[in-house]
């Protein structure tokens, strides 16, 4: 049981950028000093959104004050008239659990519908043995606890733009109204109140915004990210440590839909000494990657010209190990020694995915990879969730998913709190969140991490082991079948 952890004073930020607050909606223009909230959320990413999402759209909870705030612009941030020829370069597979979450809170009608893309196949493959597993709902047998009524699903994740999903949220969220939105402002600071002859404030966290305004929180969420300023009031430790590896990003376009044509799409996931290499699916030619790989690689692949960084991603799925460790030591001319060495290399083209023929201009970017997780999530007046809870290898598209869960977790618990009259910021009233989440994201966290670890082997008795394992669960339907349900969120 992770220990329970007191609020440290005061949480300060020493840079405080002058930012104009654009406060929407309907705040009371009250001049009491700091204004009072039930809710106030710091971080408007996909967790704070879906949180104030449910919030908002459940009847229990819909008369509570909300405040959210957001660093960055959230209007500028918002998906405008997208062309079908260029996606962003952060994309994330939701599990249809999380698609069925922004379902119910109304999000998901909001979805550019045209920009995700659902896939139903999965392959995925060791480097060195080229053992493999594959998923696909269309060929997998029942599941064997399926209820009658309930269809087997189809689909095993669908890919969206992280900015999709946010727009929709706000619109979503707009439509609700009752959030009073301050962005893009940054919290300059964080303390404990104190007792006034008219209000004890004296266990609420009293936020400072760059423009300084005063908030008072019954209770305190932080869904601000890795580096979560929430967390640090909280005094709450997070442990872990970085991967040494970074996620080389980019969007793309390849040859074609797809060899399962334009309905039935596949991810494609290649396990390398240095990390994974994948290839999700985006609608129509388009494809998003996730490279995850040495700090160094990631450099590398990052200056390549379009025509080198193209040939590399399509080595990543059909040259050897060693070829690719020496394709990474030439300064440039990788197209050319790709093409020499795939000629020389018998491929089976249709287990991979289709040949890039095109990378969108300045979507080649990285982002270092790191495993935490917060002593707890709950402290008096403070729940974290998302990010600033728990952060997690991309290997397995997890942590975007993480985050819904724990902002459909966190809704509950703050429902259950409402009805039956409970101060909702008690640590009492939200220790139903912890215990809901905590065990379930730490297991997803230790998985991960072990499949990072497994897979970096590149020699010796492991490697065997790992593609008998492989091909022993790939061989057994019904095993598939109960770890594709498990992946769907089911
Ligand atoms: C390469 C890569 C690929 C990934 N692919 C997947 C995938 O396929 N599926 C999946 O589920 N997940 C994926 N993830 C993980 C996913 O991107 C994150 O888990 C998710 O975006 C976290 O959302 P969040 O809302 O918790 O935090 P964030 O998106 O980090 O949002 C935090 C917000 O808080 C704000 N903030 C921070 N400090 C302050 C402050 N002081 N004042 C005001 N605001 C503040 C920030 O501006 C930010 O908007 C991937 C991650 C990486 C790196």
């Amino acid at each position: 049981m992770p220990p329970r952890l007191q609020l440290s004073p005061v949480f300060r930020v020493h840079t405080l950028p002058s930012q104009i607050s654009c406060r929407r909606s309907y705040a009371s223009s009250s001049a009491t000093s700091p204004e009072i909230y039930d809710v106030v959320c710091v971080g408007g990413g996909p967790a704070g959104l879906s949180l104030l999402t449910a919030l908002r759209s459940s009847k229990l909870t819909s008369n509570l004050r909300i405040a959210l705030i957001e660093a960055q612009d959230l209007q500028k941030n918002r998906l405008r008239d997208p062309s079908p020829d260029a996606y962003s370069n952060r994309c994330s597979s939701l599990t249809p659990g999380s698609v069925r979450n922004l379902q119910e809170i109304g999000a998901w009608s909001y979805i550019h519908a045209s920009r995700v893309q659902p896939y139903q196949e999965m392959q995925v493959w060791d480097g060195i043995t080229d053992s493999r597993i594959s998923f696909d709902w269309t060929s997998a047998s029942p599941l064997p606890f399926t209820p009658r009524k309930l269809s087997q699903p189809t689909t095993i994740a669908t890919m969206v733009e992280n900015t999709n999903l946010t727009t929709a949220l706000l619109a979503r969220l707009s439509s609700l109204g009752g959030v009073d939105i301050f962005s893009p402002t940054k919290v300059s600071s964080i303390e404990l109140g104190s007792q006034t002859p008219d209000v004890d404030l004296s266990s609420w966290p009293i936020l400072t915004l760059s423009d300084g305004k005063s908030l008072a929180a019954r209770l305190l969420v932080g869904a601000d990210g890795a580096n979560s300023p929430v967390r640090t009031f909280a005094d709450i430790q997070s442990r872990g440590f970085d991967y040494n590896r970074h996620g080389v990003v980019a969007s793309l376009k390849l040859s074609g839909p797809g060899w399962g044509g334009p309905d039935h799409k596949t991810a494609y996931q290649r396990f390398l000494p240095t990390g994974p290499i994948a290839m999700l699916p985006l609608p129509g030619n388009m494809a998003t990657l996730v490279w995850s790989t040495t700090p160094e690689r990631a450099a590398k692949l990052k200056s390549l010209s379009a025509n080198d960084f193209i040939a590399m991603v399509n080595a990543g799925f059909r040259l050897s190990a060693v070829d690719l460790e020496y394709l990474h030591t030439l300064p440039s001319g990788q197209e050319e020694e790709v093409a020499w060495r795939e000629h020389h290399t018998p491929i089976k083209e249709k287990d991979i995915p289709m040949k890039v023929v095109h990378v969108q201009e300045n979507t080649v970017a990285s982002f270092p990879l790191r495993m935490r997780h917060a002593d707890t999530y709950t402290g008096e007046r403070i729940a974290l969730v998302g990010d600033a809870a728990h952060t997690i290898h991309p290997l397995a598209g997890q942590g975007l998913n993480q985050g819904q869960a724990d902002a459909a977790a966190l809704t509950r618990t703050i429902s259950a709190a409402v009805a039956t009259g409970q101060d909702i910021g008690s640590l009492l009233a939200l220790e139903p969140y912890n215990d809901e989440q905590y065990a379930a994201n730490n297991a997803m966290l230790g998985i991960c991490d072990k499949l990072h670890r497994l897979y970096s082997v590149e020699s010796g008795p492991l490697v065997g082991l790992r593609s008998l394992g492989l091909s022993a669960v790939d061989s057994m339907g019904w095993v598939k079948g109960l770890l594709m349900g498990r992946a769907a969120g089911g």
